[in-house]
Protein backbone atom coordinates (compact mmCIF):
# COMPACT_ATOMS: atom_id res chain seq x y z
CA UNK A 1 0.00 0.00 0.00
CA UNK A 2 1.66 3.04 -1.24
CA UNK A 3 2.42 5.42 1.90
CA UNK A 4 2.28 8.97 0.63
CA UNK A 5 -1.23 8.75 -0.77
CA UNK A 6 -0.54 8.15 -4.32
CA UNK A 7 -3.16 6.54 -6.23
CA UNK A 8 -1.12 3.95 -7.87
CA UNK A 9 2.48 1.80 -7.67
CA UNK A 10 3.64 3.46 -10.90
CA UNK A 11 7.33 4.64 -10.09
CA UNK A 12 9.61 3.66 -7.26
CA UNK A 13 8.15 2.99 -4.08
CA UNK A 14 8.15 5.94 -1.26
CA UNK A 15 12.00 5.95 -0.09
CA UNK A 16 10.67 6.43 3.69
CA UNK A 17 9.00 2.75 3.73
CA UNK A 18 12.84 1.51 3.55
CA UNK A 19 13.92 3.64 6.62
CA UNK A 20 14.78 1.24 9.83
CA UNK A 21 12.74 2.65 12.90
CA UNK A 22 15.72 4.53 14.69
CA UNK A 23 16.29 6.79 11.43
CA UNK A 24 12.67 7.59 11.11
CA UNK A 25 12.25 8.62 14.32
CA UNK A 26 15.57 10.90 14.29
CA UNK A 27 14.85 12.17 10.89
CA UNK A 28 16.20 15.78 11.34
CA UNK A 29 17.84 15.17 14.93
CA UNK A 30 20.88 13.85 13.84
CA UNK A 31 23.54 15.84 15.60
CA UNK A 32 27.24 14.24 14.76
CA UNK A 33 28.89 11.44 13.33
CA UNK A 34 32.47 9.34 13.60
CA UNK A 35 34.08 6.48 12.18
CA UNK A 36 35.00 4.40 15.24
CA UNK A 37 36.90 1.96 13.22
CA UNK A 38 37.49 1.24 9.33
CA UNK A 39 34.17 0.47 7.85
CA UNK A 40 32.28 1.23 11.10
CA UNK A 41 30.40 4.98 11.49
CA UNK A 42 28.24 6.07 14.73
CA UNK A 43 25.62 8.49 14.01
CA UNK A 44 24.83 10.32 17.17
CA UNK A 45 20.85 12.02 17.66
CA UNK A 46 19.90 15.22 19.84
CA UNK A 47 17.28 12.36 21.27
CA UNK A 48 20.42 10.23 22.45
CA UNK A 49 19.28 7.93 20.12
CA UNK A 50 22.72 6.56 18.14
CA UNK A 51 22.95 4.55 15.10
CA UNK A 52 26.16 2.39 14.32
CA UNK A 53 26.94 1.45 10.71
CA UNK A 54 28.99 -1.30 9.23
CA UNK A 55 29.71 -0.93 5.93
CA UNK A 56 30.87 -3.64 3.47
CA UNK A 57 32.24 -3.72 -0.19
CA UNK A 58 30.03 -5.50 -2.80
CA UNK A 59 30.78 -6.89 -6.04
CA UNK A 60 28.00 -4.50 -7.79
CA UNK A 61 27.20 -7.25 -10.53
CA UNK A 62 26.00 -10.11 -7.87
CA UNK A 63 23.93 -13.59 -7.82
CA UNK A 64 20.82 -14.17 -6.71
CA UNK A 65 22.14 -16.33 -4.02
CA UNK A 66 24.41 -13.30 -2.81
CA UNK A 67 21.64 -10.83 -2.83
CA UNK A 68 19.57 -13.57 -0.82
CA UNK A 69 22.50 -13.85 1.94
CA UNK A 70 22.48 -10.36 2.05
CA UNK A 71 18.84 -9.83 2.98
CA UNK A 72 19.33 -12.76 5.63
CA UNK A 73 22.17 -10.32 7.39
CA UNK A 74 20.09 -7.75 7.21
CA UNK A 75 17.17 -10.17 8.24
CA UNK A 76 19.28 -11.98 11.43
CA UNK A 77 20.52 -8.47 12.91
CA UNK A 78 19.09 -4.88 11.13
CA UNK A 79 15.42 -6.05 11.15
CA UNK A 80 15.13 -6.77 7.72
CA UNK A 81 16.77 -3.04 6.90
CA UNK A 82 19.84 -2.09 4.56
CA UNK A 83 21.08 -0.20 2.47
CA UNK A 84 23.40 0.17 -1.07
CA UNK A 85 25.95 3.46 -0.92
CA UNK A 86 25.91 5.22 -4.31
CA UNK A 87 29.94 3.21 -4.92
CA UNK A 88 28.03 -0.23 -4.03
CA UNK A 89 28.65 -0.55 -0.56
CA UNK A 90 26.05 -2.18 1.43
CA UNK A 91 25.41 -0.98 4.82
CA UNK A 92 23.61 -2.59 7.58
CA UNK A 93 22.88 -0.74 10.67
CA UNK A 94 21.74 -1.49 13.88
CA UNK A 95 20.30 0.92 16.90
CA UNK A 96 22.59 -0.66 19.67
CA UNK A 97 26.10 -0.80 20.20
CA UNK A 98 26.02 -4.13 22.11
CA UNK A 99 24.42 -5.18 18.29
CA UNK A 100 27.60 -4.35 16.19
CA UNK A 101 30.09 -7.18 17.43
CA UNK A 102 27.56 -9.83 16.47
CA UNK A 103 27.08 -8.27 13.31
CA UNK A 104 31.13 -7.96 12.50
CA UNK A 105 31.62 -11.84 13.81
CA UNK A 106 28.52 -12.92 11.74
CA UNK A 107 30.41 -10.85 8.42
CA UNK A 108 33.62 -12.42 9.32
CA UNK A 109 32.43 -15.98 9.48
CA UNK A 110 31.43 -15.93 6.07
CA UNK A 111 34.87 -15.91 4.27
CA UNK A 112 35.94 -13.24 2.53
CA UNK A 113 32.40 -12.22 0.63
CA UNK A 114 31.59 -9.26 3.03
CA UNK A 115 34.97 -6.90 3.56
CA UNK A 116 34.51 -4.09 6.06
CA UNK A 117 35.85 -0.71 5.51
CA UNK A 118 35.91 1.84 2.82
CA UNK A 119 35.15 4.66 5.10
CA UNK A 120 37.32 7.62 5.60
CA UNK A 121 40.96 8.00 4.39
CA UNK A 122 41.22 4.99 2.20
CA UNK A 123 40.26 3.75 -0.77
CA UNK A 124 36.07 2.94 -0.80
CA UNK A 125 34.31 0.63 -3.37
CA UNK A 126 34.90 1.44 -7.26
CA UNK A 127 31.78 3.55 -8.57
CA UNK A 128 31.48 1.86 -12.28
CA UNK A 129 29.80 1.35 -14.89
CA UNK A 130 27.99 -1.48 -17.21
CA UNK A 131 31.31 -2.60 -19.28
CA UNK A 132 31.30 -5.92 -21.54
CA UNK A 133 28.31 -7.53 -19.71
CA UNK A 134 25.48 -4.89 -20.72
CA UNK A 135 26.40 -1.99 -22.71
CA UNK A 136 26.62 -1.66 -26.40
CA UNK A 137 29.87 1.40 -26.74
CA UNK A 138 32.18 0.11 -24.08
CA UNK A 139 35.79 0.60 -24.94
CA UNK A 140 37.00 -1.78 -21.94
CA UNK A 141 35.13 -4.11 -19.45
CA UNK A 142 34.15 -2.36 -16.11
CA UNK A 143 33.66 -5.28 -13.34
CA UNK A 144 36.75 -6.99 -14.67
CA UNK A 145 39.08 -3.79 -14.42
CA UNK A 146 37.51 -2.86 -10.76
CA UNK A 147 38.29 -6.44 -9.72
CA UNK A 148 41.99 -6.26 -11.16
CA UNK A 149 42.21 -2.62 -9.44
CA UNK A 150 40.62 -3.64 -5.85
CA UNK A 151 42.63 -6.99 -5.80
CA UNK A 152 45.22 -4.55 -5.38
CA UNK A 153 44.42 -1.77 -3.57
CA UNK A 154 42.37 -3.59 -0.85
CA UNK A 155 44.46 -2.73 1.76
CA UNK A 156 43.53 0.68 1.94
CA UNK A 157 39.53 -0.43 1.96
CA UNK A 158 39.63 -1.83 5.25
CA UNK A 159 42.24 0.64 6.55
CA UNK A 160 42.33 4.74 7.14
CA UNK A 161 45.99 5.40 6.30
CA UNK A 162 45.58 7.82 3.31
CA UNK A 163 46.24 11.57 3.61
CA UNK A 164 42.58 12.06 3.05
CA UNK A 165 39.59 9.85 0.96
CA UNK A 166 40.39 8.59 -2.69
CA UNK A 167 37.83 8.18 -5.03
CA UNK A 168 38.41 6.11 -7.87
CA UNK A 169 35.81 5.65 -10.67
CA UNK A 170 35.35 3.97 -13.81
CA UNK A 171 33.18 4.39 -17.12
CA UNK A 172 33.65 2.38 -20.01
CA UNK A 173 33.47 4.52 -22.38
CA UNK A 174 33.64 8.53 -22.99
CA UNK A 175 29.82 9.20 -22.68
CA UNK A 176 30.27 8.57 -18.98
CA UNK A 177 27.47 7.16 -17.62
CA UNK A 178 29.87 6.81 -14.52
CA UNK A 179 30.71 9.92 -14.17
CA UNK A 180 34.40 9.73 -13.73
CA UNK A 181 35.54 13.18 -14.66
CA UNK A 182 35.34 14.33 -11.14
CA UNK A 183 37.07 11.67 -9.17
CA UNK A 184 40.72 11.05 -7.64
CA UNK A 185 41.32 8.77 -9.95
CA UNK A 186 39.28 8.41 -13.17
CA UNK A 187 39.51 5.27 -15.31
CA UNK A 188 37.90 5.58 -18.98
CA UNK A 189 37.65 3.38 -21.68
CA UNK A 190 38.64 5.00 -24.99
CA UNK A 191 37.85 4.00 -28.38
CA UNK A 192 40.51 5.48 -30.98
CA UNK A 193 38.84 4.71 -34.12
CA UNK A 194 35.88 5.90 -35.79
CA UNK A 195 33.14 3.79 -36.40
CA UNK A 196 32.63 0.99 -39.30
CA UNK A 197 30.31 1.28 -41.53
CA UNK A 198 28.05 -2.12 -42.99
CA UNK A 199 26.88 -0.74 -46.01
CA UNK A 200 25.22 -4.29 -46.65
CA UNK A 201 23.13 -4.27 -43.54
CA UNK A 202 22.40 -0.69 -43.10
CA UNK A 203 19.66 -0.75 -44.78
CA UNK A 204 17.74 -3.10 -42.85
CA UNK A 205 18.73 -2.26 -39.42
CA UNK A 206 19.12 1.57 -39.06
CA UNK A 207 17.20 4.90 -39.80
CA UNK A 208 19.65 6.70 -41.69
CA UNK A 209 18.53 10.26 -40.20
CA UNK A 210 18.79 8.77 -36.58
CA UNK A 211 21.64 7.79 -37.27
CA UNK A 212 23.17 11.26 -38.70
CA UNK A 213 21.12 13.27 -36.06
CA UNK A 214 22.87 11.24 -33.37
CA UNK A 215 26.08 12.50 -33.78
CA UNK A 216 27.29 15.26 -31.28
CA UNK A 217 29.48 16.74 -33.63
CA UNK A 218 27.94 16.48 -36.73
CA UNK A 219 30.03 13.67 -38.54
CA UNK A 220 27.79 11.71 -40.03
CA UNK A 221 26.63 12.62 -42.66
CA UNK A 222 24.30 10.84 -45.78
CA UNK A 223 25.61 9.19 -48.79
CA UNK A 224 25.41 6.41 -50.92
CA UNK A 225 27.15 3.08 -51.66
CA UNK A 226 27.12 0.17 -54.20
CA UNK A 227 25.83 -3.26 -52.65
CA UNK A 228 25.85 -6.04 -54.91
CA UNK A 229 25.50 -3.65 -58.11
CA UNK A 230 22.82 -2.40 -56.42
CA UNK A 231 22.74 1.79 -55.39
CA UNK A 232 21.54 1.76 -51.81
CA UNK A 233 21.08 5.31 -49.76
CA UNK A 234 23.93 5.11 -46.25
CA UNK A 235 25.85 7.19 -44.43
CA UNK A 236 29.57 8.66 -44.45
CA UNK A 237 31.39 9.79 -41.25
CA UNK A 238 34.21 12.37 -41.28
CA UNK A 239 36.53 10.99 -39.75
CA UNK A 240 38.71 14.41 -38.99
CA UNK A 241 35.63 15.32 -37.09
CA UNK A 242 34.66 11.92 -34.91
CA UNK A 243 35.58 11.92 -31.56
CA UNK A 244 35.02 8.01 -31.37
CA UNK A 245 32.11 8.40 -28.75
CA UNK A 246 29.74 5.74 -30.30
CA UNK A 247 26.40 7.62 -29.97
CA UNK A 248 26.23 6.41 -33.88
CA UNK A 249 26.41 2.64 -32.50
CA UNK A 250 23.57 3.55 -29.90
CA UNK A 251 21.01 4.48 -32.43
CA UNK A 252 22.90 2.03 -35.65
CA UNK A 253 23.94 -1.48 -35.42
CA UNK A 254 25.46 -1.15 -38.85
CA UNK A 255 28.29 1.26 -36.95
CA UNK A 256 29.63 -0.89 -34.82
CA UNK A 257 33.52 0.99 -33.69
CA UNK A 258 34.96 -1.87 -31.04
CA UNK A 259 38.09 -2.40 -31.90
CA UNK A 260 40.92 -4.70 -29.86
CA UNK A 261 43.97 -2.63 -30.57
CA UNK A 262 42.12 0.60 -30.91
CA UNK A 263 40.24 0.48 -27.92
CA UNK A 264 41.81 0.87 -24.07
CA UNK A 265 42.33 3.12 -21.22
CA UNK A 266 43.16 6.46 -20.52
CA UNK A 267 43.70 7.58 -16.57
CA UNK A 268 42.52 10.72 -15.37
CA UNK A 269 43.58 12.03 -12.07
CA UNK A 270 42.97 15.09 -9.38
CA UNK A 271 38.89 15.64 -9.88
CA UNK A 272 36.63 15.75 -6.87
CA UNK A 273 32.88 17.10 -6.06
CA UNK A 274 33.63 18.26 -2.17
CA UNK A 275 33.82 21.53 -1.97
CA UNK A 276 36.25 21.42 1.04
CA UNK A 277 39.32 23.31 1.72
CA UNK A 278 39.17 23.89 -2.01
CA UNK A 279 36.69 24.20 -5.43
CA UNK A 280 35.24 20.85 -6.67
CA UNK A 281 37.29 20.21 -9.69
CA UNK A 282 36.99 18.25 -13.38
CA UNK A 283 39.67 15.26 -13.29
CA UNK A 284 43.04 16.09 -15.86
CA UNK A 285 44.04 13.23 -18.22
CA UNK A 286 48.09 12.02 -17.33
CA UNK A 287 47.72 8.57 -19.15
CA UNK A 288 46.28 8.81 -22.78
CA UNK A 289 45.97 5.29 -23.31
CA UNK A 290 46.60 1.74 -21.98
CA UNK A 291 45.83 -1.22 -23.27
CA UNK A 292 42.84 -3.77 -22.38
CA UNK A 293 45.32 -6.75 -21.22
CA UNK A 294 42.42 -9.10 -20.26
CA UNK A 295 41.86 -10.44 -17.81
CA UNK A 296 43.80 -8.54 -14.92
CA UNK A 297 45.04 -5.30 -16.90
CA UNK A 298 48.00 -5.31 -15.15
CA UNK A 299 49.09 -2.08 -17.08
CA UNK A 300 46.37 -0.02 -15.83
CA UNK A 301 46.93 -1.82 -12.35
CA UNK A 302 50.59 -0.97 -12.17
CA UNK A 303 49.91 2.98 -13.15
CA UNK A 304 46.94 3.35 -11.04
CA UNK A 305 48.91 1.50 -7.74
CA UNK A 306 52.03 3.59 -8.12
CA UNK A 307 49.86 7.04 -8.70
CA UNK A 308 48.69 6.01 -5.37
CA UNK A 309 51.37 5.51 -3.56
CA UNK A 310 52.97 8.63 -4.67
CA UNK A 311 50.27 10.35 -3.13
CA UNK A 312 49.98 8.64 -0.44
CA UNK A 313 54.00 9.44 0.16
CA UNK A 314 53.61 13.02 -0.58
CA UNK A 315 50.30 14.33 0.47
CA UNK A 316 49.62 16.32 3.41
CA UNK A 317 46.86 15.29 6.10
CA UNK A 318 43.45 16.13 4.46
CA UNK A 319 45.00 17.12 1.18
CA UNK A 320 42.50 15.19 -1.81
CA UNK A 321 44.94 14.25 -4.95
CA UNK A 322 44.50 17.29 -6.88
CA UNK A 323 45.53 19.45 -4.05
CA UNK A 324 48.33 17.63 -4.10
CA UNK A 325 49.15 17.74 -7.21
CA UNK A 326 48.72 21.45 -7.42
CA UNK A 327 50.45 22.57 -4.31
CA UNK A 328 53.71 20.22 -5.63
CA UNK A 329 52.89 20.88 -9.14
CA UNK A 330 51.98 19.22 -12.03
CA UNK A 331 55.23 18.77 -13.40
CA UNK A 332 56.03 17.71 -9.73
CA UNK A 333 53.38 15.44 -10.14
CA UNK A 334 54.31 13.69 -13.44
CA UNK A 335 57.73 12.72 -12.20
CA UNK A 336 56.68 11.95 -8.83
CA UNK A 337 54.21 8.95 -10.62
CA UNK A 338 57.06 8.08 -13.08
CA UNK A 339 54.61 9.27 -15.79
CA UNK A 340 55.41 10.51 -18.94
CA UNK A 341 54.50 13.79 -19.66
CA UNK A 342 53.29 14.32 -23.66
CA UNK A 343 51.70 16.26 -26.52
CA UNK A 344 48.62 13.77 -25.92
CA UNK A 345 48.31 15.20 -22.35
CA UNK A 346 47.43 18.85 -23.69
CA UNK A 347 44.88 19.87 -25.54
CA UNK A 348 45.84 23.25 -26.90
CA UNK A 349 42.26 23.88 -28.31
CA UNK A 350 43.91 23.90 -31.70
CA UNK A 351 41.73 20.81 -32.54
CA UNK A 352 38.81 23.01 -31.96
CA UNK A 353 39.72 24.83 -35.27
CA UNK A 354 38.70 21.67 -37.49
CA UNK A 355 37.47 19.25 -35.02
CA UNK A 356 34.82 20.41 -32.17
CA UNK A 357 37.49 18.24 -30.32
CA UNK A 358 37.80 19.74 -27.11
CA UNK A 359 38.49 18.93 -23.07
CA UNK A 360 39.12 19.88 -19.74
CA UNK A 361 42.85 19.29 -20.06
CA UNK A 362 46.05 21.34 -19.95
CA UNK A 363 46.77 23.96 -21.79
CA UNK A 364 50.16 25.01 -22.97
FE1 LIG B 1 27.82 2.15 -21.81
FE2 LIG B 1 29.53 4.20 -21.93
FE3 LIG B 1 28.02 3.84 -19.78
FE4 LIG B 1 30.02 2.17 -20.32
S1 LIG B 1 30.19 4.38 -19.79
S2 LIG B 1 27.99 1.58 -19.65
S3 LIG B 1 29.95 2.06 -22.55
S4 LIG B 1 27.30 4.37 -21.85
FE1 LIG C 1 29.76 11.07 -34.29
FE2 LIG C 1 30.44 9.81 -32.04
FE3 LIG C 1 29.69 8.40 -34.22
FE4 LIG C 1 32.02 9.68 -34.18
S1 LIG C 1 31.44 7.94 -32.90
S2 LIG C 1 30.55 9.67 -35.84
S3 LIG C 1 31.54 11.53 -32.97
S4 LIG C 1 28.42 9.82 -33.03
Amino acid sequence: KPMDGRISDLGPPYYEQFHPPVIKENKGKWLWHEILKPGILMHKSETGAEVYTVRCGTARLMSIEHVREICDIADKHCDGFLRFTTRNNVEFMVDDKAKVQPLLDDLASRGNKFPVGGTGAGITNIVHTQGWVHCHTPATDASGVVKAVMDELFDYFTSMTLPAQCRIALACCLNMCGAVHASDIAILGVHRKPPMIDHSRITGVCELPLAIASCPLGAVKPAKATVEGKEIKTVQVNVDRCMFCGNCYTMCPAMPLADPEGDGIAILVGGKVSNSRSMPKFSKLVIPFLPNTTPRWPETVAAIKKILEAYAKGAKKYERLGEWAERIGWEKFFEECEIPFTDKSIDDYRLAYDTWRTSTQFKY
